[in-house]
């Protein structure tokens, strides 16, 4: 592994905001370690081949980095808001009632987030 995708790795893994590769490349020239845009773009796909890393795709947004452990995801509709959420582990339940060989499941709740409920109360 590269010094970059160690270095990328540790950022995704100690941050719970999804950052997308933009925000992961200001990070790094934050920390004074500049590199080109294309090597945050290569560095997570590789990190992703390697399965260190979730990639989460949502309709109209860039693609969000995320560390592996297990945990589901709930996305406001309105604001796009993404937050984490950890429920009990369904793959066995899933398994149960599919009769196929389940290696892993992706959950995304929808839900309306506190903040655009209240918004639209006063609108
Ligand atoms: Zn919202
Ligand atoms: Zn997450």
């Amino acid at each position: 592994m590269t010094k970059n995708a160690k270095y990328i790795l540790k950022i995704i893994n100690s941050s719970s905001d999804h950052l997308t590769a933009e925000q992961i490349y200001l990070c790094l020239k934050e920390r004074n370690k500049a590199v080109a845009l294309a090597t945050v773009y290569n560095s997570l796909s590789f990190l992703h081949k390697e399965g260190l890393i979730k990639k989460i795709s949502i309709e109209g947004c860039p693609d969000r980095y995320d560390n592996t452990k297990r945990h589901d995801h709930m996305i406001c509709k309105k604001c796009g808001k993404l937050s984490d959420i950890t429920l009990e582990n369904l793959t066995g339940r899933l398994q149960e009632q599919t009769d196929i060989y389940i290696i892993s499941y992706d959950l995304k709740i929808i839900y309306i987030c506190d903040d655009c409920l209240a918004k639209e109360d006063k609108a």
